[in-house]
């Protein structure tokens, strides 16, 4: 058996590839691009554009991709071959350095919300140098950022470095402050843990609205769903352990530090978690991790689902960000520290994390917000569409102290004066077990736990990342001008505590009161994708994303069409696809188990002399339900005509919520009724149980 040490990152020109394959001096210029970002010499990208050809080739390589993340939420790629004709008719295998920094593919139907006009539909690629080349099915991948030819970012990937940026630009001005004159950067590191759904392939291929949709659109709750809570945790079954190990295995040879796996809540659910790493790169792995998820599931027979919410009434997948702040130099900046010098910097920026939350709510809300995922907040299972913080006792009781010029805990004699000099000491919080609030903290790190499982975490580190910059920016502004930095640092940190710590709360988020009490403190309660989109052109969003240049204000107009566009085509999909397996499918199965009923109670009736009263009963109840179905999946059919005349897509949106969501949960229930008590053979697709217990 190879081992793991000899395989973790075979496929991925890294570091060590870099060291062995360059010379010290190109090496050193690279890395000076890749740590500084300081731009690459073309003779340079000549060098290491051939070094990366021949490892790759060494691998068994024979093309390269620029590898992108447009708006549609997925990676794209186009595969080149390296070959380029000899004069004597051989071909020789070439990839310069231009081939490397810079792509072109025609680009003309990825999603610009009318950024690109058509005459100019190509765009561009820019290599993304930090995050390393790999390679995956014979192909040398290439991560780059994708622009329009005016310079307008068309992918998740270019404002997410911009947001890393601005983070970095303003939490250096804050720690110059405290006096850190060795820092030269500050990062941001997300892990996000992953979660899925694996179903037998043979089951999936079955159903229709998992094949279009991802999804089950219709079905009835099976006898035994989640409520015995014995598969979280729970010991793994040998086909799902198998998966996983092959799952880990391909991760690790993508140099992916995939590091924990365990069963979910949910029956066939899973989780996988890498350690966490700089943003950018997390947000390249993770979508690399839900590419190889689905692809290794394939040779298991086994489809890997990766929809926010497979079946209704079981518990849906999403995606914790555990995301901190750290220094070049290793200090994480959301941890406490042993020191009350660094206790001030730390509350300093915990307030900054809370004032941002609070401030920006509604960014943080649709950065998360897709027709799937619409399905799991609000729900009573994942955090509310209402975004609140979780501190934990200990570093609320201090916050309290604070704010109340009390002391705290009681063990100092005077009032607590934050500054350098004063501040209590408090050890590491380690109390949170709190699994019901969307932004959690967890000793040394927030843990925004509202993504879906297939978001892409770059639109939910994007806003983060800008809302914590701008607090800074404000911070940094104030105490920059301070006479007296002490005093200055005390009066705002007191001062953000009163005015946010309505975002505070510690309770249980699935509680019903807390909607009630949120309410009441003003908090934002954003229900759908066509509730919270349209905020993001806001007028103080749309200044606080352009002052900090991550987007553009056109940048932001088109993306708020693009994701309501995507709204709109999921749910119009969804509800085509019901409207086809009603008509074709279930109507049909559920009419002949009535009419082959009916028969039955004929002959009965007029051979036995027998009273059929619970045949009888059946036919009736089926045909009242066949109705039901029809006269619900017509009025589906006009919500669908309806959507196609509006044309506009606010109120395309609004009409989806209001018009066609509630048609389409329409003829389910009439439809999973009738499942109930039709006859299994009958029925035309797998029901939950199989589905749920079948692997
Ligand atoms: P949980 O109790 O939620 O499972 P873990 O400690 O296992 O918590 O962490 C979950 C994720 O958080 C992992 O991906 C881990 O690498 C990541 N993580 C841990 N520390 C940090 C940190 N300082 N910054 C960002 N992510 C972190
Ligand atoms: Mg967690």
């Amino acid at each position: 058996m190879e081992k793991v040490t000899e395989y973790f990152g075979s496929m991925v020109f890294d570091e060590r590839v870099m060291k062995a394959t360059l010379s010290e001096k190109v090496y050193k210029s690279l890395k000076r691009t890749i740590d500084r970002g300081t731009p690459l010499d073309i003779s340079v990208a000549n060098v290491v554009a051939a070094a990366m050809k021949d490892w790759a080739i060494e691998k068994g390589a024979t093309h390269y991709t620029h590898w992108f993340q447009p708006m549609t939420g997925v990676t794209a790629e186009k595969h080149d071959s390296f070959i380029t004709p000899a004069p004597d008719g051989r071909v020789i295998m070439e990839f310069s350095g231009k081939e490397l920094v810079k792509g072109e593919p025609d680009a003309s139907s990825f999603p610009s919300g009318g950024l690109r006009a058509t005459f100019e539909a190509r765009g561009y690629t820019a290599w993304d140098p930090t995050s390393y080349a790999f390679i995956k099915d014979g192909t040398l991948y290439i991560p780059t950022a994708f622009c329009s030819y005016t310079g307008e970012a068309l992918d998740k990937k270019v404002p997410l470095l911009r947001s890393m940026e601005a983070l970095n630009k303003q939490a250096m001005r804050v720690l110059k402050l405290f006096g850190n004159e060795s820092v030269r950067s500050v990062r941001c590191s997300v892990g996000p843990e992953q979660e899925y759904f694996l179903v037998d392939r043979e089951m999936w291929k079955k159903r229709k609205d998992l094949i279009m949709t991802g999804r089950t659109l219709f079905g009835a709750m099976p006898p035994k769903g989640q409520e015995m809570e014995d598969h979280y945790f729970g010991s793994i079954k040998s086909r799902v352990a198998e998966y996983m190990a092959d799952l880990d295995k391909e991760l690790w040879k993508l140099g992916i530090l995939a590091k924990t796996k365990h069963n979910e809540v949910a029956p066939a659910q899973h989780e996988l978690a890498p350690i966490y790493k700089t943003t950018n790169i997390a947000a390249d792995h993770n979508q690399l991790t839900m590419e190889v998820m689905k692809k290794v599931a394939e040779r298991h027979g086994l489809v890997c689902l990766l929809h926010e919410k497979p079946f209704e009434g079981v518990n849906g997948s999403g995606k914790h960000n555990n995301w901190s702040i750290s220094t070049d130099t290793g200090i994480n900046l959301l941890s406490p520290g042993e020191t009350p010098y660094e206790n001030a910097q730390f509350l300093l920026f915990l307030t900054a994390v809370i004032k941002a939350v609070d401030d920006y709510q509604d960014l943080l809300r649709l950065s998360v917000a897709t027709a799937g995922n619409d399905h799991r907040l609000g729900a009573n299972e994942a955090p509310p569409a209402i975004i609140s913080i979780f501190l934990g006792d200990e570093l609320t009781a201090i916050l309290e102290a604070i704010e109340a010029d009390k002391p705290y805990g009681g063990t100092a004699k005077e009032k607590m004066k934050l500054g350098v000099d004063v501040l209590p000491q408090f050890s590491k919080d380690t109390t949170d077990r709190n699994r019901t609030s969307p932004f959690a903290f967890t000793g040394n790190k927030f843990e925004f736990r509202m993504l879906g499982s297939s978001n892409s975490i770059s639109c939910a580190n994007i806003h983060l990342n800008a809302a914590v910059a701008e607090v800074l920016r404000q911070f940094a502004d104030k105490l920059e001008s301070a006479n007296d930095f002490n005093k200055a640092l005390h009066e705002l940190i007191k001062k953000t505590i009163k005015e946010h710590k309505r975002i505070i709360f510690n309770g249980n988020g699935y509680d019903d009161a807390w909607v009630k009490e949120a309410e009441k403190r003003g908090l934002s309660n954003l229900r759908t994708t066509a509730d919270c989109m349209p905020k993001i052109c806001d007028k103080k969003n749309v200044e606080m994303l352009t002052s900090h240049g991550i987007f553009t204000e056109a940048e932001i107009y088109s993306r708020c069409d693009i994701m309501l566009e995507n709204y709109v085509k999921s749910v119009n999909i969804e509800a085509q696809t019901m409207v086809d397996m009603a008509r074709k499918e279930i109507i049909p199965a559920v009419a002949k188990f009535a009419s082959d009923t009916a028969s039955a109670v004929a002959v009965k009736k007029s051979v036995a002399k027998a009273a059929c009263k619970y045949e009888t009963k059946l036919v009736t109840e089926l045909s009242e339900l066949i109705d039901a179905m029809d006269e619900a999946t017509t009025e589906l059919e006009s919500t669908i005509s309806g959507l196609k005349e509006i044309g506009e897509i606010i109120p395309e949106s609004e009409f989806v919520r209001d018009k066609m969501i509630p048609a389409m949960d329409k003829l389910r229930a009439a439809a999973d009724k009738a499942e109930t008590i039709t006859a299994e053979d009958y029925y035309p697709f797998p029901a939950y149980d199989k589905l749920l217990f079948g692997v």
